[in-house]
């Protein structure tokens, strides 16, 4: 209670927010949560709230700001080893395309997670959602890709599932057999695709391992068309689509998101107006990820402002993975004011509500609304300005999951998590 500013998010009426809506981020004053069982039961001003519930716990949030946990829409969470030797060779010129050429880049990630078993995949996840909860982020996208077979496709989505039974951040499982063509398919895509949109899917399905499906779709990787037929099969299987659209060129990945009705389309770096409008006018997502266009160091970021004034839904992701490692949303806010030109209110909206729609989660997260899922963070800034104003240091003081006070810094040094079964 007494939040300097309680950012609710509220009033989105079942659709994500566009155009000017990303600015209204539902600002209560002296604002107040009140929470019963792990749900919201009410958010007004603090002697509003004051009055109607009587809290056996009160957390005090006098000069802080409280909102909705982050929902990190976009990463790939399940990898073995790392990448550290290839940054390098990076920085001294080597191109992406080179390093994948030469066995580097993902099919080096992709040898080292087929050579880890389940429970190393498991404990690997487990770090890094603690990064990330620590950083508020309260539920995650996850997607596989880094398997390529069907039993290691499988592997990590087991994973995937474990650890959203295991941590209190909650986990939404994205298959994503089709990352990458694998070494043994290398020169034969088409038969690759075969594999993913036969054997993969219909067991991924059969065992409820993922809710969405999603394509790398980029010049010399996976082609329009082969993306279309793996999202229409994953769709013929209950797999909502998400495609990797426009990352690396323009392709015409936006124009297939908005074919196949996806939910979101992920990157769209460098799409075209047409594209983008072809976005809007289906409701799809833009998933925003200006830190890998940070690590891949390509100068250019998607243009955020001409999608949201032509009312494309933005939503904002880190993009975590092997390449771009990073597991702090507040840090993606920040580049999102400063290289894509977002006020923090819209980046806000992007990194709370908005990814919330992205991962079909919206009716649990998202916003501090009566009903919803009380996920909530007490941020140690008086108000949400300082959301990309003030970067590089953790701001989070309090990160409450579920009804239970899960992070606090506060009163010590390290976060603490409750949420383990151990
Ligand atoms: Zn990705």
């Amino acid at each position: 209670m007494n939040a300097e500013e309680c950012l609710t998010l509220a009033g989105s009426l079942g659709k994500p927010k566009i155009s000017k809506e990303m600015q209204e981020i539902g600002i209560i004053h002296d604002g107040a949560v009140a929470m019963k069982e792990g749900r919201i039961v009410a958010v007004g001003k603090t002697k509003d709230v004051a009055k109607a519930f009587r809290a056996s716990y009160v957390i005090s949030a006098q000069d802080k700001t409280v909102l909705p946990g982050f929902v990190d829409p976009h990463t790939h969470l399940i990898f073995a080893g790392s990448r550290e030797e290839e940054f390098q060779m990076r920085l001294e010129g080597v191109s992406y395309l080179e390093l994948l050429g030469s066995g580097g880049g993902v099919l080096k990630t992709v040898k080292d997670t087929r050579r880890a078993r389940v429970e190393k995949l498991v404990d690997l996840g487990l770090e890094r959602l603690d990064a990330m909860l620590t950083h508020g982020t309260t539920t995650v996208e996850a997607k596989s890709g880094y398997g390529l077979t069907t039993a290691d496709e499988l592997k990590i989505l087991e994973a995937t599932k474990r650890l959203n039974q295991l941590h209190s951040v909650n986990v939404v499982s994205t298959f994503m057999g089709a990352n990458a063509v694998p070494p043994e398919f290398q020169g034969n895509t088409e038969e690759y695709v075969d594999l993913v949109a036969g054997e993969m899917i219909s067991k991924v399905a059969e065992k409820g391992l993922a809710e969405f499906c999603d394509v790398f779709c980029e010049r010399g990787i996976f082609s329009l068309q082969q993306a279309k037929r793996i999202l229409l099969k994953g769709k013929l299987a209950k797999l909502k689509s998400k495609i990797h659209a426009d990352k690396m060129s323009l392709f015409g990945g936006a124009e297939i998101a908005a074919a196949v009705d996806a939910v979101s389309a992920e990157h769209v770096l460098f799409s075209s107006v047409n594209g983008i409008n072809a976005l809007a006018n289906k409701g799809v997502i833009a998933v925003l990820l200006p830190a890998v266009a940070f690590s891949l160091m390509m100068g250019k970021y998607a243009d955020a402002r001409l999608m949201i004034d032509s009312g494309v839904p933005v939503a904002l992701g880190t993009g975590f993975d092997a390449n771009c490692w990073v597991e702090n949303q507040q840090l993606v806010i920040a580049m999102a004011c400063h290289c894509m030109r977002l006020t923090p209110a819209e980046a806000i909206t992007a990194a709370t509500l908005n990814a919330a729609y992205a991962v079909n989660r919206a009716e649990e997260v998202g916003s501090l609304e009566v009903g919803k899922r009380a996920d909530v963070l007490v941020l140690n800034v008086p108000n949400h300005k300082f959301l990309g104003y003030r970067f590089g240091v953790n701001l989070v003081d309090k990160v409450i999951k579920n009804g239970r006070l899960v992070v606090d810094r506060e009163k010590k040094n390290e976060p603490i998590f409750m949420s383990r079964s151990d």
